[in-house]
C-alpha cells in the first residue's frame, strides 16, 4: 500500500475502541491505520511507570484487535530502532512513506497533541479531518452552549441538563429526578469508624500476559530511572478485561460506593471505588454502558439510589463537565495562577519520603500502583499542595505524570480548578481548603494514631502540618477569601486569632516550606521534570 492510500486513521493511545468516529466508512482496501509509541509522550512530564505501561500494554492489545478485525495497520514500537521520538515526527515520516491524500482523527484528550498533529498535516498539505468523540455524552459544542452568558460555571447545571436529555435516572415524565432529588452527596460522606472497613472485596486484578510483561520489560530497560513500581502492575488493558472489572465492580463495590466515597484507611487504597478511570480514558469502556449498567443495578434492587446517584454524578456530571472546562479554556486555562503561588513541589512527592503518615501512604500507593482514589488526590496530596503554595505548573505536571487515568483533559482542570483553584473560581466555587482535622476525621483517626503530629495542634513541634498550613493559607489570602459568601466562617475563625498568633503561624509555615523544600537527595527528581 503507496501511492494508492486514501485515509489514514490516526489512533492515539488513549482512543483504543474500535467503534471510533474515525473508522467511520473505513474501508481496508484503500485506508489504513496509524499508531505510535513515542518516547515524547512518556517524558514531557515525567511519566510513572505503571502510566507509561498501562497505555503502551493496551495499544499493544488493541493493535492486535484491529488486525483481528482485518484493518491494516502501521504500529511504530518505542524501540524501533528509528523511532523519532515524538508524535509530530513519527507522522511526518509516516507521510513520506505512506502518502495518504487525507487524515482521519477522533477529537484527541490532548490539547498539545492535536496542535503538534495539526502542524504536520499543515506542512505536508493534507487535509486533516477531526471528528467528534462519541465516546462523551456531550460535545464540547453542546458544553459552550451550556457555558455562554452564565456568569460562573457550576457542575449541578450542566449535569441536571444531561440528566433530561439522556433520561439517566429519571421518573417516567423524563423531568423529575428518580427519588424526588437530584443529589445525595449529604447521604454519601461516611467514614468507616474505629474499627475499620472490616471485610472489603477484593480488586479487580489482571495479572500480565506475555505481551505486557514484554512491555514492562521495555519499559525498565527505556526508562529506567521513571517514578513508580511495576512489581503489582495488575490493571485491566483490553475491553474484555475492562467489562469484566466493570462487572466485579457493580456486583461486589457499588451497593457501597457512596457511603463510603469519601472514606480513607491505610494500607487499604482500593475501597469501594471502581478504579474503571483508565479504562474509560483509554476508551475500553463506553461511559454510556457505564451509566446504563449502574443504573440498572438500581432499577434491579441490587444497589441504593444514593450510591447510584453517587457514582453516576461521577461519570455524567464530572467527566463530562471537565472535558468541557478544557476543551472551551485551553490553551489559557494552562496559565492560571489566581493565588500566586510559587513553591517548588516538595521532592518527596516522587519518593513517598516524608513523615506525614496520611501524605507518604498516598503517595506510597500512587507510586506503587498509579492509582489514588480522589478523597486522596483532592484532599490529602492536593490540599497539601494547595496549602504549601505549590507553583500549578508543577502540582499539574506532578498528577498528569503519576496516576494510570492520567489524561489532560481530565487531569488538568481538576488540578488547577477543583483541587488547586488557581482559575480564580471558573470551576469550583471554593477552595477545598481544611486543616489535618478533616483527613483525621475521614479516616476515623487512622492515620493521625501512627503520626509524630497532631492535627488539632498548629504550633509547636507535634503541630500537623496541613493544619500549620491551612491556617497559614487563610492569613494569606483573607482578603481575596473573604470576598467569598461560602468562606465567611472559616475567614471570620481566622480574623479572631490575636496578632501575635498570625505571626508565630506564619513563621511556622516558612520554616516548614524552607526545611520541606530542600532537594532529596536520593532522586534529585524536581530536576528531571520538564516543565509543561
Ligand atoms: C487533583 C486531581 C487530579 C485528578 N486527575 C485525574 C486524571 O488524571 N484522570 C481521571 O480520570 N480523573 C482524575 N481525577 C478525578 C478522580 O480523582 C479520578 O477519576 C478517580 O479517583 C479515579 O478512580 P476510580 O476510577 O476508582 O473512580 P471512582 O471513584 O470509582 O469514580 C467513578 C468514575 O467517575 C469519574 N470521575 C470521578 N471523579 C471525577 C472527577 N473529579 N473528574 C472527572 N471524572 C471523575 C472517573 O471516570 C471514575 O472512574 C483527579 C482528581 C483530582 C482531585
Ligand atoms: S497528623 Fe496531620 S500529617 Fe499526620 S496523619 Fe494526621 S493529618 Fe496527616
Amino acid at each position: 500500500m503507496t501511492a494508492a492510500l486514501r485515509h489514514l486513521v490516526l489512533v492515539l493511545g488513549d482512543q483504543l475502541n474500535s467503534d471510533a468516529s474515525a473508522f467511520d466508512g473505513f474501508d481496508p482496501a484503500q485506508d489504513a491505520v496509524w499508531m505510535a509509541e513515542v518516547r515524547e509522550e512518556s517524558t514531557h512530564v515525567w511519566s510513572s511507570k505503571p502510566r507509561t505501561v498501562m497505555f503502551l500494554a493496551a495499544m499493544r492489545h488493541f493493535a492486535l484487535a484491529l488486525r483481528r478485525l482485518g484493518r491494516p495497520l502501521h504500529y511504530r514500537w518505542l524501540d524501533d530502532p528509528d523511532n523519532q521520538g515524538s508524535l509530530a515526527g513519527e507522522l511526518r515520516a509516516a507521510i513520506a512513506r505512506l502518502q495518504p491524500q487525507r487524515l482521519i482523527l477522533t477529537a484527541p484528550g490532548d490539547w498539545r497533541v492535536l496542535q503538534a498533529l495539526r502542524a504536520v498535516a499543515a506542512e505536508a498539505g493534507l487535509p486533516l479531518e477531526l471528528r467528534d468523540d462519541r465516546h462523551f455524552f456531550s460535545t464540547v459544542r453542546e458544553f459552550a452552549a451550556h457555558a455562554k452568558g452564565r456568569s460562573s460555571l457550576r457542575l449541578e447545571y450542566f449535569y441536571r441538563e444531561l440528566r433530561q436529555k439522556h433520561g439517566v435516572l429519571m421518573e417516567d415524565d423524563g423531568r423529575r429526578p428518580l427519588g424526588g432529588q437530584w443529589n445525595f452527596d449529604a447521604e454519601n460522606r461516611e467514614a468507616f469508624g474505629a474499627a475499620g472497613p472490616g471485610f472489603l472485596p477484593a480488586r479487580s486484578q489482571f495479572p500480565p500476559d506475555a505481551l505486557t510483561r514484554e512491555v514492562i520489560a521495555l519499559v525498565q530497560r527505556q526508562l529506567p530511572d521513571h517514578p513508580g513500581r511495576l512489581d503489582s502492575f495488575a490493571w485491566p488493558v483490553t475491553r474484555e478485561q475492562a467489562l469484566q472489572a466493570l462487572g466485579e465492580f457493580l456486583s461486589e463495590r457499588l451497593p457501597l460506593f457512596g457511603r463510603f466515597q469519601d472514606a480513607m484507611w491505610p494500607e487499604e487504597p482500593w475501597l469501594y471505588h471502581s478504579h474503571l478511570a483508565a479504562a474509560l480514558n483509554l476508551k475500553l469502556l463506553n461511559p454510556r454502558e457505564v451509566v446504563a449498567a449502574a443504573e440498572a443495578e438500581f432499577r434491579a434492587g441490587r444497589a441504593p439510589l444514593a450510591c447510584v446517584e453517587g457514582f453516576i454524578r461521577q461519570i455524567l456530571g464530572w467527566r463530562e463537565y471537565v472535558r468541557g472546562v478544557y476543551w472551551t479554556q485551553m490553551p489559557g486555562y494552562l496559565e492560571h495562577n489566581s493565588l500566586q503561588a510559587k513553591q517548588d513541589l516538595p521532592p518527596w512527592y516522587w519518593t513517598s519520603e516524608t513523615e506525614m503518615v496520611c501524605l507518604s501512604a498516598a503517595l506510597r500507593q500512587t507510586l506503587d500502583h498509579g492509582y489514588a482514589h480522589h478523597i486522596q488526590r483532592l484532599m490529602v496530596t492536593g490540599l497539601y499542595a494547595l496549602l504549601y503554595g505549590v507553583a500549578p505548573a508543577q502540582i499539574h505536571a506532578w498528577y498528569l505524570a503519576v496516576y494510570v487515568d492520567a489524561v489532560e483533559w481530565v487531569e488538568l482542570p481538576n488540578t488547577l480548578g477543583m483541587s488547586q483553584f488557581v482559575d480564580g473560581g471558573l470551576l469550583a466555587s471554593k477552595p477545598y481548603i481544611a486543616s489535618g482535622k478533616y483527613i483525621q476525621r475521614m479516616s476515623s483517626g487512622s492515620y493521625c494514631r501512627r503520626c509524630p503530629y497532631d492535627p488539632a495542634e498548629r504550633l509547636g513541634e507535634r503541630a500537623c502540618p496541613f493544619t500549620t498550613l491551612y491556617w497559614d493559607f487563610l492569613i494569606r489570602h483573607e482578603t481575596l477569601l473573604a470576598a467569598n459568601p461560602r468562606m465567611v466562617m472559616q475567614v471570620r475563625n481566622a480574623s479572631r486569632l490575636s496578632e501575635d498568633e498570625r505571626a508565630a503561624i506564619q513563621q511556622q509555615a516558612a520554616a516548614l516550606r524552607s526545611a520541606q523544600g530542600r532537594a532529596c537527595p536520593s532522586t534529585g527528581a524536581p530536576g528531571s521534570v520538564s516543565e509543561p
